[in-house]
């Protein structure tokens, strides 16, 4: 079979060698095209509109892989659930090459599932058909929600079985990225390579994301800022929504920014800042309130390996990227609270009401986590109270009176920004109906799609789902079965796997 040829410009192996190992994908024995993101193919500015879809099956389980690839296996290392792990690597998955996007942007194309590398350890390369796809509609879903993410370009089936708990059907991922370089990239070279391959990575990563920072007086000072700022936007996001990423170890972290490898994450139903989905996390060590600490940890783990770097004193070194860290509690708390402001209709963001934002904020949040309510939807019908109809609301609470007192002092907050400016209050509804979803890929809906996908080779429950998560804020999904949580007591029961 002829490939076709992508335009890449594959900086990462030209540049960083001995950085990774060059490497090919195993040869799938049957591939078999089972989705394929047309949207993101244009984003990419891919050739592959005259691709028929046998041709696409080769190119994306990699037994045809386009001209100009590189494919290489990158290393790193990372904390797993807080042990270190000074050497994993890419195990069963290979970096294809770098395209430069439609918008100029540099974007990784990765495969998942591409066979066993030099980093696989005991693990047999593989991934399942249902786990990518997972990975489709949670990230769809991430992008659809505005937030930062890698997306999924392409699933195949490879016609090769996968040994799970049971057999399941083979597949390859095609992973596009803004980079993978995580924090345990750099954890790899502090630990166990040379101080100047550290600053080799660090300028590497600052000529690729943060390349104003290069004439900066202290650049690496500047790049743990810069990474620091980017977590802090991100998780306050995935807070704002609910997402619980489920594996947040240190080789899952992304120094673009991005929510990276959706394995075991899921979104909250029932809000309880205690939720934890993941079968592995016995201590809670990655539930939904934990997630801040967690990043700030991982954040302290990337400023360890750049220590050397930023000064030769290890004092001055150590005290300068304390303040860096010391500031992401607070950076953190200002995104958070800009969302929330966003979440409950208020526009008005002055300083002054910084606190007493925040106290509405977290007072509404403790009104729905004793009323067990979800949340989701308790977000997303306080825009139908600022549209005047509370009962939509009540209706999610055992005793409709529980949020009660909370709706008159949010109404006189709103008020309170409404006076002398009625224009303000009459697109309220319609504001926080752009920002506070009524679909998100609920965990019943998701397995019910991955389900028909895996055991029936059925993608239309797939297809349908995928269709309402990227529209999340589509008021005309508000009767849809998309927009329902699960019953309390599949949610009680439900964990996610991963190892997929
Ligand atoms: P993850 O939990 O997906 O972030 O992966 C953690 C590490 O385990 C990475 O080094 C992966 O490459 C590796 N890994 C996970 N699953 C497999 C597998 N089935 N085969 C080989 N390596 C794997
Ligand atoms: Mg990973």
């Amino acid at each position: 079979m002829t490939a076709t040829a992508f335009t890449f410009d594959n900086s990462y192996a030209r540049d960083l060698e001995g950085f990774y190992v060059p490497w090919q994908p195993a040869v799938a024995p049957e591939p078999r095209l089972v989705f394929l993101n047309r949207p993101l193919a244009e984003e990419l500015a891919l050739p592959i509109a005259s691709m028929d879809d046998a041709a696409l099956a080769a190119t994306f389980t990699g037994n045809a892989l386009p001209e100009g690839a590189q494919p290489i296996a990158q290393v790193y290392a990372g904390h797993q659930f807080g042990g270190f792990s000074p050497r994993l690597g890419d195990g069963r998955a290979l970096l294809v090459g770098e395209v430069i996007d439609r918008h100029g942007r540099r974007r990784d194309i990765a495969f998942k599932g591409s066979g066993r590398t030099p980093f696989a350890r005991n693990g047999d390369g593989k991934a399942a058909v249902g786990p990518m796809l997972r990975e489709v509609l949670i990230g769809e879903a991430m992008h659809a929600l505005g937030i930062p993410t890698t997306r999924a370009l392409a699933v195949a089936a490879t016609g090769a079985p996968v040994a799970r708990d049971e057999m399941l059907p083979g597949a390859v991922l095609t992973r596009v990225a803004a980079s993978h370089i995580r924090v345990g990239t750099f954890q790899y070279f502090a630990t166990s390579g040379e101080e100047g391959d550290v600053r080799k990575l660090a300028e590497y990563t600052i000529a690729r994301h943060d390349p104003e920072l290069a004439g900066s007086p202290r650049p690496f000072l500047a790049l743990l800022d810069a990474v620091s700022q980017r977590q802090a936007a991100l998780i306050a996001q995935w807070m704002n929504v609910g997402f619980i990423h489920g594996v947040m170890n240190t080789d899952n972290m992304a120094l673009s920014g991005e929510t990276i490898d959706y394995g075991p994450c899921a979104f909250m139903e029932a809000y309880d800042p205690a939720t934890v989905f993941s079968s592995i996390d016995q201590y809670g060590r990655y539930a939904y309130r934990n997630q801040p600490d967690i990043a700030l940890w991982n954040l302290t783990r990337f400023a360890e390996a750049l220590l050397p770097l930023i000064d030769d004193d290890p004092e001055q070194a150590v005290a300068m990227v304390t303040e860096v860290l010391n500031a992401f509690a607070g950076r953190y708390r200002t995104h958070l609270l800009r969302g929330q402001r966003a979440k409950l209709g208020l526009v008005r963001g002055e300083p002054a009401d910084d606190a007493s934002d925040a106290a509405l904020a977290e007072d509404w949040l403790a009104v729905l986590h004793a009323g067990k309510v979800d949340f989701t939807l308790g977000w997303r019908r306080l825009a139908d109270a600022a549209a005047g109809s509370d009962s939509p609301l009540r209706a999610l609470f055992a005793d409709p009176r529980a949020p009660e007192d909370w709706l008159v002092r949010w109404r006189a907050r709103c008020t309170s920004e409404d006076s002398g400016k009625p224009e303000v209050g009459s697109g309220r509804a319609e504001a926080m109906r752009r920002v506070n979803p009524i679909v998100i890929p609920r965990n019943h809906r998701v397995e019910e799609a991955l389900a028909a996908a895996s055991d029936e080779g059925d993608l239309a429950p797939f297809e349908r789902l995928l269709d309402a998560v990227r529209r999340p804020f589509d008021e005309a999904l508000a009767a849809s079965p998309y927009a329902e949580p699960a019953p309390v007591e599949v949610t009680a029961r439900y964990q996610t796997f991963c190892g997929t």
